[in-house]
């Protein structure tokens, strides 16, 4: 049966709608299937870092992307022993938006998806999910609908997220990195202060960051993993109380937590494929790597990936060639920058947050790396380049076929 797309993806998350985005801006049909009804869903990060800012830029995209309501981080802050010390300082890097901007996932999802749909050969379905991959031989040849739908296409990108249907369908190799921590993330109401203060405050065996979001506060609560049953069966006081000693600083504002519903858990892993593509599909975003929330780059490792892949792929792909001999550069692009973040996550995974969440190791003295961000300012562009930048960075290569239309398309 001849494909009906060139392209179909799974997953309407950042890799998915970027990727759809970058494929039909070269020419390629596109379908993007996401199997909620909408992008608003439970908080999943609202980082949008320089590197994915600077690739807006490129896009020509930043200027309307930075008109939508969004807070900036420009400091990454750490809070121990009652000094609070600056970690990281992004004001140095060497692009035009110095700074991390928060805005919610949904939005971000929304304005590239509004961008993608300027191009005649871009579809988004949404209450779409992918449940099977379809084969030809050894070769994957398009998904099957929940539903019995089947959907065929020369290429299929998995961009199905850490529990991806996709790869567990194409039986590619995983590797699991392990993880000790768990998340619980909430809300927590602030006073607007005219500088945002972004950090964690490390405590008697605890962990809380604070991302701040205006007026209110973002609350990372890390906790051993396994842990949160049990918190949970404490009850919601016995939480209030916990919060409140770890992070003195929102001891006036957890009262404000009136239901568990408030509080949702991630549960942290850390993984990779050892092999991201079979002919007719490829891997990307955290289907091909679950990331450990550390440092807050999920998304745009996710990003990265689909500009890497586009700019190996589209071409070719809108050409109408064979793209399978192609797919493996996308790993061999990809792994190394995988790699050296999930290395520098598991490190902290392991040298940081072990001995402090689950070993309950009491930091009531500011430790000596902390103390040379203070004596040397200059060492804070190191985690701010990490984090900002990330490693291998992609800018946009894949061709635009002139196919934009102007004008205001429905959601
Ligand atoms: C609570 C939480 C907080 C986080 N905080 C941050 C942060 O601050 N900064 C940061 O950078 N990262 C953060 N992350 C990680 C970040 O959200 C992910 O790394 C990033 O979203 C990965 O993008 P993705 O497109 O690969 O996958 P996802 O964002 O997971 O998107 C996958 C999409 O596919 C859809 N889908 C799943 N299965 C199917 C299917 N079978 N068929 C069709 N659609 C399907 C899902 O509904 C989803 O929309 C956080 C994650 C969580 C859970």
């Amino acid at each position: 049966m001849p494909s009906e797309h060139d392209l179909v993806i799974a997953g309407g998350g950042p890799a998915g709608i970027m990727a759809g985005l970058l494929f039909a801006r070269a020419g390629c049909k596109v379908l993007v299937l996401e199997k909620h009804a909408d992008f608003f869903r439970d908080f999943r990060g609202d980082t949008v870092h320089p590197s994915t800012l600077e690739l807006l830029r490129e896009l020509a995209l930043l200027d309307e992307f930075l008109k939508r309501p969004h807070d900036e981080i420009h400091q990454l802050t750490a809070r121990v022993a009652d000094r609070q010390i600056v970690i990281a300082d992004l004001s140095h890097l060497p692009v035009q938006s110095r700074f991390v901007a928060l805005m919610p996932q949904w939005d971000f999802l929304d304005f590239i998806a509004q961008e993608a749909r300027h191009y005649p050969t871009f579809t988004l379905r949404m209450e779409a999910e992918a449940v099977d991959l379809l084969y030809a031989g050894n070769r994957v040849t398009g998904v099957r609908l929940k539903g019995g739908e089947e959907l065929r296409a020369r290429l299929t990108i998995a961009a199905d997220g850490r529990s991806s249907t996709l790869r567990a369908k194409a039986d590619l190799p995983k590797k699991d990195l392990g993880a000790p921590i768990d998340v619980l993330w909430f809300r927590l109401p602030k006073e607007p202060t005219p500088v945002n203060v972004t950090g964690g405050t490390f405590g008697a065996g605890t962990l809380v960051v604070e991302i701040d979001r205006g007026d209110y506060w973002q609350c990372a609560y890390v906790v051993p993993k396994g842990a949160a049953e049990d918190i949970r069966r404490k009850g919601l006081e016995a939480f209030r109380a916990d919060v409140a000693r770890a992070a003195p600083e929102l001891a006036g504002a957890v009262g404000s937590l009136q239901d568990w519903d408030e509080v949702k858990l991630l549960s942290v892993s850390l993984d990779r494929l050892t092999r991201w593509w079979r002919p007719g599909l490829l891997a990307i975003g955290d289907a091909a790597h679950a990331m450990s929330p550390v440092g807050g780059v999920g998304i745009n490792l996710a990003v990265q990936d689909a500009v890497a892949a586009a700019n190996l792929l589209a071409g070719p792909l809108a050409a109408g060639e064979d793209v399978d001999p192609l797919l493996h550069m996308v790993q061999e692009r990809r792994m190394f920058p995988t790699r050296v973040i999930q290395r520098v996550q598991k490190v902290v995974h392991d040298r940081i947050l072990t001995p402090l969440v689950v070993r309950k190791a009491v930091l009531d003295k500011v430790p000596l790396a902390l103390r040379l961000f203070e004596k040397f300012p200059v060492l804070r562009r190191i985690p701010a380049r990490l984090v900002g930048l990330g490693i291998r960075r992609e800018h946009i290569r894949s061709p635009d076929a002139g196919l934009r239309r102007a004008g205001r398309f429905p959601p």
